[in-house]
C-alpha cells in the first residue's frame, strides 16, 4: 500500500510510555497527570449520564458549553465571540487543529510551523495536502525569529501554526512578540493556528498572552484549547476552537464529516463545571509548586536546567550532555532502562531530527512521583 505518510512512524509519546511500562521506570514523558481530577467534575459527568444526557448533542457542541468557553475568553481576554457561530468543541486539540488544516490548506498550500513543534502538526499538514514549511526558533532560546518567519512568507502561504506556552521548550510567547506576528501577518491574507492548550500553566506572575487579545490576530485565528490540559483529564478527549464566523463555518463543514460531534454527558459535565468559580485559575500556583520541586531536585545534579525553559506548559527542558555523549534518543533510551526514568528526546520535535543533547521532562505528576524520579536522576 503507497503510504499517504511515508516518514511516519509511531508517535514518540507512545514510543516512551510503552517503554516505561516494559522497565516499570517512572513516567516523566508523555505529557499527562499521573493524577485524578477534581471530584466535582467527576459527579457533574456522571450526573449528566444519570440525567440522560447521552444521545448525539448538537453537532457544533453543548450550547451551555459554548456559552461558558465564549465567557472565560471574554472574561480572560476582553475579546468576545458568539458561541452561537464562534465556538465548536473538538474531540480533543488535536482533531481541532486537523480540521482547520483540512478546511482551509488547498493541495500545495504553504503552512509554516516554528520548529521544534508538536508532532501532529507536520502529518496534519501533508493529510490536508499542503506543504509544512519548517522555520527554526532561536536556537538555544526558543523564541520566535521574525526575519526567518518573514522570509519563509511566499504567495502560497496559507497559515502559520504558533503555540505557546509552547511544547516542548516550555517557553512563552510576551506581548511583544504576539504584536510583532501581528505587524508580519498584517497586510497579508495568511491564516493563524495558535495552539493555546496550556493556556493556564504560565508561571511567575507572567500572563498568557492569548491570539484572542490581539484582534488583528483573532480576526484570522483558530484558537485552540483543551480541556484535558486544563482540567487533568487528558483521556477525555474535549477541546475547544475559537474562530471568526466565516472560519468557524468552513471549519463546521468539516467538523461535521470527520467526528459529527463530542461526547455528550463529558460536555454537560464541563459546562456545569466551568459555572463554578474559575477552578483553572489555581493552576498556575498549582503546577508552579511542581516545576520548583522538580527544579530544586535537579539542583546539584548533572544535567542542567535550559535557561528559559519552564515559563509555562508542564515541561522542563534540560541538558544532558555532562552526562552522556549519547544522541537525544539514545540517551532517553538508556536512561529509561538503566536508570528508570522516561523522557521525551527533543529531537523529535525537529523535522531533521535536531540533536542538542536535550530532553523533555513532565512534571505533571504527584509529588511522590516526582520525588522518585528525582532521586534516580540525581544518581547519574
Ligand atoms: N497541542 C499540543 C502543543 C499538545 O501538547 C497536545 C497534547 N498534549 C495537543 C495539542 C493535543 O491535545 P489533546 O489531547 O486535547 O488532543
Ligand atoms: N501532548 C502530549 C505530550 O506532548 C502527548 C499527547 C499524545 O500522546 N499524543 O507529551
Amino acid at each position: 500500500l503507497a503510504s499517504r505518510l511515508p516518514q511516519v512512524g509511531t508517535t514518540i509519546f507512545t514510543v516512551m510510555s510503552a517503554l516505561a511500562a516494559e522497565h516499570g521506570a517512572v513516567n516523566l514523558g508523555q505529557g499527562f497527570p499521573d493524577f485524578d481530577c477534581d471530584p466535582r467534575l467527576l459527579d457533574a459527568v456522571n450526573a449528566a449520564m444519570r440525567a440522560g444526557h447521552n444521545q448525539y448533542p448538537p453537532m457544533p457542541g453543548m450550547p451551555a458549553l459554548r456559552d461558558a468557553v465564549a465567557t472565560k475568553i471574554e472574561a480572560l481576554h476582553r475579546y468576545q465571540y458568539s458561541a452561537g457561530s464562534e465556538i465548536t468543541i473538538t474531540a480533543g486539540a488535536t482533531q481541532a487543529i486537523l480540521t482547520a488544516l483540512l478546511a482551509i490548506v488547498h493541495p500545495g498550500d504553504e503552512v509554516i510551523v516554528l520548529d521544534p513543534c508538536y508532532d501532529s502538526y507536520v502529518p496534519n499538514i501533508a493529510l490536508a495536502g499542503g506543504v509544512a514549511v519548517r522555520v527554526p526558533l532561536t536556537p538555544g532560546s526558543f523564541r520566535p525569529d521574525f526575519d526567518k518567519i518573514s522570509a519563509a512568507i511566499t504567495q502560497r502561504t496559507r497559515a502559520i501554526v504558533i503555540n505557546s506556552p509552547h511544547n516542548p521548550s516550555a517557553t512563552v510567547w510576551s506581548a511583544q512578540e504576539m504584536r510583532q506576528l501581528d505587524d508580519l501577518l498584517a497586510p497579508t491574507d495568511i491564516l493563524l493556528i495558535s495552539d493555546e492548550v496550556y493556556e493556564h500553566m504560565v508561571f511567575d506572575g507572567a500572563e498568557h498572552q492569548s491570539a484572542a487579545r490581539f484582534p488583528g490576530l483573532a480576526a484570522r485565528a483558530f484558537i485552540v484549547s483543551s480541556f484535558g490540559k486544563t482540567f487533568h483529564v487528558t483521556g477525555w478527549k474535549v477541546g475547544t476552537v475559537a474562530a471568526p464566523a466565516a472560519l468557524t463555518a468552513e471549519f463546521r463543514k468539516v467538523h461535521q464529516f470527520n467526528v459529527f460531534t463530542v461526547n455528550t454527558p463529558m460536555q454537560v459535565g464541563l459546562a456545569d463545571y466551568l459555572q463554578e468559580p474559575a477552578p483553572y485559575l489555581q493552576l498556575p500556583a498549582f503546577y508552579q509548586a511542581k516545576r520548583d520541586l522538580f527544579r530544586r531536585g535537579l539542583e546539584g545534579s548533572r544535567l542542567r536546567l535550559l535557561p528559559g525553559s519552564g515559563a509555562g506548559s508542564y515541561f522542563q527542558c534540560v541538558d544532558f550532555s555532562a552526562v552522556s555523549d549519547l544522541n537525544e534518543s539514545d540517551f532517553c533510551q538508556w536512561l529509561t532502562r538503566e536508570i528508570g526514568v522516561a523522557a521525551i528526546p527533543l529531537s523529535a520535535f525537529y523535522g531533521d531530527g535536531f540533536d542538542q543533547r536535550v530532553v523533555r521532562f513532565c512534571y505533571a505528576k504527584r509529588d511522590e512521583t516526582l520525588r522518585a524520579g528525582i532521586e534516580k536522576l540525581r544518581r547519574i
